[in-house]
């Protein structure tokens, strides 16, 4: 899903409900000075939503803690998840600004992709002599997730048959065709699909090849958070929701102001962990000079019908997304899956970074929705005009310098941080970061950690 970055001076109206004003001035510089959460944080919903867990209460009172994570996605939840299983003595907490699962981790468009942004895509990243190693980490990951997921008993929907990039420029097809041989030489189990064989995998009757990839597939976000959430508190990680974190300040006990409506109270934490990915730069200041918080958006249809769905000639409800921008005005790669109850989730085409100091979506969904209608009709002509059931917006975290940050920084080297997957296989790799997190705070080995940590 790499994405050109289009960026936009969109400053439609001012949606802004002034809920809440309150001062909140602290000595970190990297706080910020007012709160007005109305401003950053949207509600989740997306179809996904409705699978997301109950909420908790939010903090109460003042605590002091050992590790306090901020925020409840999927890197946050591991994080917490994986210091405090290698850690049970710790008091470890989770601050979620809304509700878990409320960011990118309960908007998304439901690809497991193997690989890391930087690595991904089927091409060879700055990493290439890692390029193997990275990819054997990622898909083993998966298959991770899925089996500590499903051993909560809640089944998160993950359908791991693989993905493929369809497409539609024959310009692409020598550099993938490349792509394909060196992962082979690699060892790696990708295979390029000549126009036949994509056209009867994929269905859609414009394709000229396709890269597909074994390891992949796709997942239902909402009750992967749900999944996610409970393996956490079973561990005995405490979540506070509602509770956004407005700043720290740094020292060898770090303190947190948390809001709650008109309330502030105290957190002192011995360590922290941002795992707050596209909000971390506007809510807490952090990485400002790398992260763009940046727009894209998700639609889903109504369940196809028997018919309609035959008549694709999608197979086995294979996770694709296109080669980007062939024969469309997007600028960004369209991306879909099916659900096992056949709707189709279909997202991308652009991704707008807004420089206005908020975080809320102010283009127009509507547009959007024309948009992807006609993407649809594009790909499966027998599906024109087929009904959306919504459209919704969300943001991931791109950061200029195109790579995944990960490490510890601070005076006292005790804030921790994973963020900044870009447009690309966070499904897949917050949770793993997460843990990479972890082994951090443990000062354990990580073979990524070696690629990775800043
Ligand atoms: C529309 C969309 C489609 C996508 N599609 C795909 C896809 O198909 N495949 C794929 O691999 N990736 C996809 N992604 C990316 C993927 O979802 C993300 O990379 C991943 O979910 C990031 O997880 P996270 O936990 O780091 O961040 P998030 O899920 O964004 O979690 C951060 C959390 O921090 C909270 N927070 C923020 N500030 C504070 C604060 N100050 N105090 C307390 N809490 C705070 C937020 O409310 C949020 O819940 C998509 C993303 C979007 C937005």
């Amino acid at each position: 899903m790499k994405s050109t970055k289009k960026t936009t001076y969109l400053l439609i109206g001012i949606l802004l409900v002034s809920v809440i004003f309150v001062s909140c001035k602290s000595q970190s510089e990297t706080s910020k000075q007012t709160y007005n959460p109305s401003k950053y944080y949207d509600e989740n919903d997306s179809y996904w939503a409705q699978f997301l867990p109950n909420v908790n209460p939010s903090l109460d009172k003042d605590i002091e803690v050992d590790v306090a994570v901020i925020g409840g996605g999927y890197t946050g939840l591991s994080a917490a998840y994986h210091i405090k299983k290698s850690n049970p003595s710790l008091k470890v907490v989770i601050f979620e600004a809304k509700r878990v699962g409320n960011g990118a981790s309960g908007r998304n468009g439901a690809l497991v992709l193997a690989q890391t942004y930087s690595e991904g895509g089927f091409v060879m990243g700055d990493h290439k002599k890692y390029h193997k190693e990275i990819y054997d980490i990622t898909v083993a990951s998966m298959k991770r997730v899925k089996a500590l997921a499903e051993s909560t008993g809640i089944d998160p929907g993950y359908v791991l048959n693989g993905q493929c990039l369809g497409i539609f420029n024959p310009d692409n097809i020598e550099s993938s065709k490349e792509y394909v041989e060196a992962a082979k030489e690699l060892g790696m189990p990708i295979e390029f699909w000549e126009k036949e064989k994509a056209i009867s995998m994929l269905g859609s009757p414009g394709l000229v090849g396709a890269v597909y990839d074994p390891n992949g597939g796709t997942v239902n976000p909402g009750k992967l958070v749900s999944a996610l959430k409970k393996l956490a508190e079973d561990a005995g990680v405490v979540i506070y929701e509602n509770s956004p974190v407005w700043g720290y300040t740094e020292g060898e006990t770090i303190t947190l102001p948390v809001v709650v409506k008109d309330a502030k109270y105290q957190v002192k934490a011995k360590s922290i962990v941002i795992a707050a990915n596209a909000y971390a730069s506007k809510t807490l200041g952090f990485l400002e000079d790398d992260i763009e918080p940046s727009h894209t958006q998700v639609s889903v249809t109504v369940p196809l019908t028997n018919e309609q769905y035959q008549k694709t000639g999608w197979k086995n409800q294979i996770a694709w997304y296109d080669d980007q921008y062939a024969g469309t005005d997007a600028d960004a790669t369209f991306h879909m899956v099916m659900t096992s109850d056949r709707r189709i989730v279909i997202g991308g085409g652009s991704v707008e970074y807004n420089e206005d100091e908020g975080l809320l979506y102010p283009g127009d969904l509507k547009k959007i929705e024309e948009q992807i209608t006609h993407r649809i009709g594009e790909l499966y002509p027998s599906l024109k005009g087929i009904k959306i059931e919504k459209t919704w917006d969300g943001i991931i975290a791109e950061t200029k310098s195109k790579n995944e940050r990960i490490g510890i920084t601070g005076k006292n080297k005790n804030i921790y941080y994973a963020l900044g997957y870009n447009g690309g296989q966070g499904v897949n790799v917050a949770f793993l970061f997460g843990e990479l997190v972890s082994k951090l705070y443990n000062g354990e080995h990580h073979p990524l950690l070696d690629i990775y940590t800043e």
